[in-house]
């Protein structure tokens, strides 16, 4: 089988690939996955990303996230709360293979814009540097493109047959929690829970979509080893979080979910004709470990760039606009939120009902706080000559991501 472009993998960037390929005109577009489902290859839950930097994207794709809000209540690790009203709204997606998620709908889309969709066909191993050999339905063939773009996710068989991620350095972040009904949750008000004796460098979300009340609870835990017992973990943080335990009491369960995640310095984007998408590239925001905002960029730029490598017959060069194109997009703040979650990371419990005390203070008005901090100086200084530590771990930060 022959085709001008190949996307391996229909998740978050795979999906966006096929759809602004499409779009802009590619009409020999093959698409395999490995779930017999759409919207198959990804667990059910709900992925968050701040709506900023990404409407345009979004609009050009005719996505719409599964809802919009303004309001989320954030909780230390003693409970103290403050409610954070910000003007950048968080976009919610709901994954998995629901009719209205993102990579179900992606997928539908794919398919009425006339690429070729394979389901339950998977990718077994990359041939050359232009043909793949896949598995559909147990049966072994060969799919030979001009391009192809790597859309697999985290374990990708391509990053590892290219060496992509040996020798890097990185935090193995797993995802672990539950989606279900019922939750003791306002619908609509996302509660995010710190804890760093609980769940270091990371953090407890819970979640009820208004639309459709359906519920979301994950925790991150940092984590090298592979035989880790995922309910278990959750179910201790549960444990020594009464009021997380409160919320989630009456609930009725559909599925764990299970995820690994990796924080590391983005891999090389672009080999020969091959291009390397969202989560395969490690392209995930390292402080709320945030990756369909960099998955869905990754993705449009990969389309269009193919598109316009097939189109207008450019040399083999041109799909190192791809590289160009996303580290200009998306670079910037990947290294400013390195620098983020390198200081969270120092912080100690007790620094962190501080940062709270500050936060309730002043109303937790962030938006504020980022575009005008000159404002709130006054009460800052004095709180970060108190703890001396903190200075001295946010230059620490600060130098090393230089
Ligand atoms: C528990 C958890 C919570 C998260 N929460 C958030 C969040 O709130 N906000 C956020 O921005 N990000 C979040 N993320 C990260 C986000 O889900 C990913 O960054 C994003 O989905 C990456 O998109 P992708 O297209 O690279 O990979 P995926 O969306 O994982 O898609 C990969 C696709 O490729 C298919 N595939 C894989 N291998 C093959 C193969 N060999 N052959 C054929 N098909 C293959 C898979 O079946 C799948 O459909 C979370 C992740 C986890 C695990």
């Amino acid at each position: 089988m022959e085709c001008d472009l190949l996307i391996i993998g229909a998740g978050a960037s795979g999906g966006t690939s096929a759809v602004s390929a499409l779009e802009g005109g590619v009409s020999d577009v093959v698409v395999v996955e490995k779930s017999p489902e759409k919207g198959g290859g990804v667990c059910k839950k709900i992925d968050f990303i701040k709506g900023i930097g990404i409407n345009d994207t979004l609009k050009k794709l005719n996505l719409k996230p599964n809802y919009t809000s303004n309001t989320s209540r954030w909780y230390s690790p003693s409970n103290k709360c403050f409610t954070l009203k910000s003007e950048i709204s968080d976009l919610w997606f709901t994954r998995g293979d629901f009719e209205d998620s993102l990579d179900y709908r992606l997928q539908q889309l794919t398919l009425d814009k006339g690429a070729n969709l394979l389901l339950n066909t998977e990718l077994v191993e990359i041939n050359g540097k232009n043909t793949a050999v896949v598995r559909e339905n147990g049966k072994i063939k060969k799919i030979k493109a001009k391009v192809i773009i790597d859309a697999e996710g985290v374990n990708s068989v391509i990053g590892k047959s290219l060496d992509l991620y040996s020798d890097k350095k990185y935090r193995r972040i797993l995802g672990v929690g539950m989606v279900g009904w019922d939750f003791n949750i306002e619908a609509g008000i996302p509660e995010i829970f710190f804890d760093q004796e609980n769940m270091p460098g990371s953090y407890c979300l819970l979640a009820k979509n208004p639309k459709d009340k359906l519920c979301y609870a994950v925790v991150g835990f940092e984590c090298s080893d592979k035989l880790f017992n995922v309910k278990k973990i959750f179910e201790n943080v549960l444990a020594k979080k009464p009021l997380i335990k409160s919320r989630l009491e009456e609930s009725t369960f559909i599925e764990n979910v299970f995820g690994e995640l990796y924080v590391a310095k983005p891999t090389q984007l672009v080999m020969d004709n091959i291009i390397i998408t969202g989560d395969s590239a490690r392209l995930m925001e390292p402080f709320l470990h945030y990756g369909l905002r960099e998955a869905i960029v990754s993705g449009y730029v990969a389309g269009i760039v193919s598109q316009k490598f097939l189109n207008q017959k450019k040399d083999a060069n041109y799909l190192k606009k791809y590289s160009e194109e996303v580290e200009r997009i998306l670079f910037p703040k990947l290294k400013r939120n390195g620098i983020y979650e390198r200081c969270f990371n120092n912080l100690c419990n007790s620094d962190i009902e501080k940062v709270f005390d500050f936060l309730i203070e002043n109303e937790g008005n962030l938006d504020n706080m980022s575009e005008k901090p000159y404002l709130y100086l006054h009460r800052l200084i004095p709180l970060l000559f108190k703890n001396p530590n903190f200075i001295l771990n946010v230059l620490k930060a600060i130098i090393r991501e230089k």
